[in-house]
């Protein structure tokens, strides 16, 4: 049996626990590694490397830092074709969406190339007489990061690139589901000429969060999971004195205007809901049909779910791949059992897909339910599986109020031919990512991700502009260089005069 170790100061790292996870092959359900789970002395070792390391790497030029960015960059793309294989073989999902968020973790690469610009600060000439100020961005030191199964390579990519290229160093500690792609960046940034104890990769369960968590020498933490874990971490984090930022689960809306184009609609939200089993925190599980629009949409997309090609990842014809483990997908059958007992109307029943060949593998069908209703569970908890819920709003004003009602802020999106329905709905909805005729508006790296309400807790988005400021600490310098006559003691405030 494969054992996937954690890798510390550059290398192959086993730790002192004997406690192991097991990791599965979600297309035929085989078991295909087992995983160290850390324990709090392995996790405590490689923050205590990491601390070593920030020493030298914080004081290296910015441009040395972009220049093991551009490295890493290259060595990404020339490594594409066996990352994604490794996302598929432990998350279940097909090959080009697998490639396609391991290239949305590339653009976060990218834009850390260009970590000397941002980094640049501001001066101002005579903020007093002969007086002059500036401001810097400052790295914090070692910072964490504790990432969800459902995207191996694109989550940890939106912490450690910026995190490593503003002058930090990090402890990743990625799903102990499918830990095999964060190792492997790890070796590839090592290649590229990121020094040892910079990046460091601990594998485990609570334990290593919560070594991480009470750990002083770690001082800032990005988590991505389920909303309960990231309130957890918030809390925990913050009486530990840590800069935090947590995002949580998510519940996106699709709210379908009467006037607009069904096809994109209908074409937009297939691709949203199903699109890697639904086991995205930017998927669409709610489409609200506003007005009379409700049996047209229900009617489209229903023969499009039956028509959906489910099967392996690495089968080129799959859409949509296996879930992640057996709990995920007892935990997603059962949720469609809720959804009948509470009355809603289940159009397309996906719960009894088998495939010859990979009957131990983790399938479900896509599934839709009709007449869902804001009190029923299926509509307020997150499922995280391919399983879309209608529900009906009489006009704009309703849908809109749906939307931000919803305990969760993370996307939404609205599909309209209307400029005014487009603006205001942009405008006025309480949530962190908006599409206007777009399903899944997830920002590019230049900008910044995150949602509203509890789909995060904490201050800043991740990446983008906002990563800078969350990985940096601001300093402002007031100086001048006085000669001749020497001033007097002053006990007022200095103003201008
Ligand atoms: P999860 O919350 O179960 O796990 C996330 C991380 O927390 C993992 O590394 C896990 O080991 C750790 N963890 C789990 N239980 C813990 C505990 N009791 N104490 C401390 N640490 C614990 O989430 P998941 O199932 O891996 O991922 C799916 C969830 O992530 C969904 O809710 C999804 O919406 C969310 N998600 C959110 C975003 C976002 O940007 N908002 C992005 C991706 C995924």
């Amino acid at each position: 049996m494969n054992t996937i170790h954690h890798f510390v100061n550059g290398k192959k790292f086993s730790g002192d626990s004997k406690r192991v996870g097991k990791v599965f092959n979600p297309a035929t359900g085989e078991q295909s590694a087992e995983v160290k789970l850390a324990s709090t002395q392995d996790v405590n070792n490689a923050v205590d490397n990491a601390k070593k390391a920030f020493e030298t790497w914080s004081n290296k030029p910015p441009l040395q830092r972009a220049r093991v960015m551009f490295k890493f960059k290259e060595l990404i793309e020339k490594n594409s074709d066996e990352l994604t294989k490794i996302i598929v073989s432990e998350h279940g999902k097909v090959y080009e969406d697998a490639k396609g968020s391991l290239t949305r973790g590339l653009e976060v690469v990218e834009y850390a190339c260009g970590i000397p610009q941002m980094l640049k600060g501001e001066f101002t000439e005579n903020v007093g007489s002969n007086v002059d100020s500036w401001s810097i961005r400052q790295p914090l030191g070692v910072c964490a990061g504790i990432t969800p199964f459902n995207f191996p390579a694109m989550v940890p990519m939106w912490m450690f690139p910026m995190a490593i290229a503003c002058g930090n160093t990090f402890v990743l500690k990625p799903s102990e589901k499918d830990p095999s792609c964060s190792i492997k960046l790890a070796e590839l940034l090592k290649e590229a000429g990121l020094p040892d104890g910079v990046l460091n990769i601990v594998n485990g369960d609570k334990e290593a969060v919560d070594a991480l968590i009470k750990n002083k020498d770690v001082v800032a933490m990005s988590f991505v999971g389920s909303t309960p874990i990231a309130k957890y971490i918030y809390e925990n984090c913050a009486k530990n004195e840590k800069r935090v930022q947590a995002l949580g689960g998510a519940k996106n809306h699709c709210v379908v205007m009467p006037d607009c184009d069904l096809e994109q609609a209908v074409n937009g939200l297939m691709g949203a809901a199903y699109g890697s089993a639904g086991e995205r925190c930017m998927a669409q599980s709610v489409a609200v049909a506003v007005g009379s629009i409700g049996d047209q949409l229900v009617s489209l997309l229903s023969k499009k779910v039956e028509a959906l090609k489910v099967g392996p990842g690495m089968d080129k014809q799959s859409e949509m791949g296996p879930l992640v483990t057996k709990e995920h997908l007892a935990k997603v059958k059962d949720y469609v059992d809720i959804g009948v007992k509470e009355g809603a109307k289940l159009v397309v029943d996906g719960r009894n897909f088998k495939i010859q060949g990979y009957e131990k593998g983790y399938y479900i069908g896509g599934c839709l339910f009709d007449h869902v209703s804001k009190n029923m569970r299926i509509y307020k908890e997150e499922i995280f599986g391919p399983v879309l819920s209608v529900v009906r709003a009489k006009n704009f004003d309703e849908a809109l109020s749906l939307v931000n009602d919803h305990e969760f802020g993370n996307g939404v999106s609205i599909f309209t031919r209307d400029g005014d329905s487009g603006r205001t709905f942009s405008s006025k909805a309480k949530i962190g990512m908006v599409g206007i005729n777009i399903p899944i508006p997830v920002p590019m790296a230049f900008h910044s991700f995150g949602g509203w309400k509890r789909s995060l807790f904490g201050d800043q988005h991740m990446h983008g502009p906002e990563g800078v400021r969350f990985y940096t600490k601001l300093k402002t310098i007031t100086s001048r260089w006085p000669s001749g006559s020497r001033t007097d003691p002053e006990f007022v405030m200095p103003t201008m005069k």
